[in-house]
Formats: structure tokens, C-alpha cells, sequence
């Protein structure tokens, strides 16, 4: 089962599950205002995602990824 490291509160995630976990259950985001401009940098990220599971780019690189793009713009 492939997943990364949640960038904010560093719990594994399944890659089905991020979504998910950003929106509803990451206890990292403190505030309604940080949980919606998370939701929208998981749609950029998204991308990344069906690049991983086209083969493009490693679970390494998705993780690098995730962290370049949750840690912009605090
Ligand atoms: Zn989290």
C-alpha cells in the first residue's frame, strides 16, 4: 500500500485518504480558513497524485512534493 507522510502532522496516510484527512481529521490545521486553503492546495496537488499513479514521479518525489506544496504560503 503506497502513501506519504501528512505535511502537516506527519501521521502516514494512504493516498485515497488525504483528501479526506485534510478536510475532516488533520488536527495540524488549526483553523477553518487554513482547512479550505488546504482543500485547495490538494487539488493542485491531485495532479501529483495521478502522475504517481501514472508512474511519472516515485513516492519519494510525491512526498517531496507535498511538502514543497502544503508548506507555501503559511
Ligand atoms: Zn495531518
Amino acid at each position: 500500500m503506497s502513501g506519504i507522510k501528512c505535511p502537516h502532522c506527519r501521521s502516514s496516510l494512504a493516498l485515497d485518504k488525504i483528501g479526506m484527512h485534510f478536510q475532516k481529521f488533520c488536527a495540524a490545521i488549526p483553523t477553518p480558513a487554513a482547512r479550505e486553503s488546504s482543500m485547495k492546495k490538494y487539488n493542485q496537488f491531485y495532479m501529483q497524485l495521478q502522475s504517481h499513479a501514472r508512474g511519472e514521479i516515485t513516492q519519494d518525489e510525491l512526498q517531496k512534493e507535498a511538502d514543497k506544496l502544503f508548506s507555501s504560503g503559511k
